[in-house]
């Protein structure tokens, strides 16, 4: 080695060494692991911002309580903590009225890069789902299309919210049976007419094959009471209007304190 090429040589590796560090350090810095929840909720949730102070600061624990129990990871797809922020929400505004209710059927929520077949596949088949709670093997497991999970909470979704729909499915769900009964919401004399009020209500739909509840909702009971649920909390108003009586009991069910 000539005393030049030795020189360009510890110049090249002086170079790379510290791009090498700045890389590092750029990327130390970039990882922020703990966000201001509160910040991320109010440019995000609205149902957060309609809170009282006193219970924004609740909602905000106990979001941060949900992410200790319930993992969001995602699959194929980068996430960030505005991501798991989101997820949370979802969960908890359904219960937000019961201070003492935690998830026990799910341990991970997934987020996929987009839609997703019933077999969980994003590449093949009918990719039409955009969340589902998982059975068999993967029972304690929510999935969710990442940018179904962004929109729901965006400004332009039409009253459209998956994960509350994948929430409401999971309350139903724990009591044993994913029927539309969600029967830790409803106290035993008010199931009867809360049958006999879907029941009319599916059939109407099914009838007109038009209607202004997403005509999902018709599919079964269950999917009945995701979808009404998703429309009781983005659209309160308009569900009091069109259906006092359906209003009335959902009311009931998801905040009995509240007359
Ligand atoms: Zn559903």
């Amino acid at each position: 080695m000539t005393p030049t090429m030795f020189i360009i040589s510890i110049v090249v590796l002086a170079a790379a060494a510290y791009f090498f560090y700045n890389s590092m350090q750029r990327k130390t810095t970039a990882y922020t692991p703990s966000v201001d929840t509160a910040t991320i909720l109010t440019q995000n949730v609205s149902f957060y911002n309609n809170l009282t102070a006193e219970n924004k600061t609740v909602f905000e624990a106990r979001v941060k309580d949900f992410l200790s129990y319930v993992t969001v990871r995602g699959v194929d797809v980068e996430i960030d903590d505005t991501d798991r922020i989101l997820v949370a929400s979802g969960a908890i505004i359904p219960i937000f009225a019961f201070p003492d209710w935690r998830y026990n059927n799910i341990s991970e929520v997934l987020l996929y890069k987009g839609t997703f077949s019933k077999e969980y596949n994003t590449d093949e088949g009918e990719r039409n789902v955009l969340g589902m709670v998982g059975d068999g093997a993967m029972h304690r497991e929510m999935i969710l299309s990442k940018p179904s999970l962004r929109s729901s909470f965006s400004n332009d979704h039409y009253g459209h919210n998956t994960v509350i729909h994948e929430f409401a499915h999971l309350i139903d769900k724990a009591d044993g049976a994913t029927d539309g009964i969600p029967e830790y919401l409803l106290v035993n004399p008010c199931i009867i007419p809360w049958v006999s009020r879907i029941h009319d209500t599916i059939n109407e739909m099914r009838r007109a094959q038009h209607s202004d509840i997403n005509l999902y909702g018709a599919t079964n009971d269950a999917e009945f009471f995701a979808v009404i649920s998703e429309y009781f909390f983005e659209r309160p108003t308009e569900l009091k209007d069109k259906h006092p009586e359906l209003y009335a009991m959902l009311q009931q069910m998801f905040t009995p304190t509240k007359k």
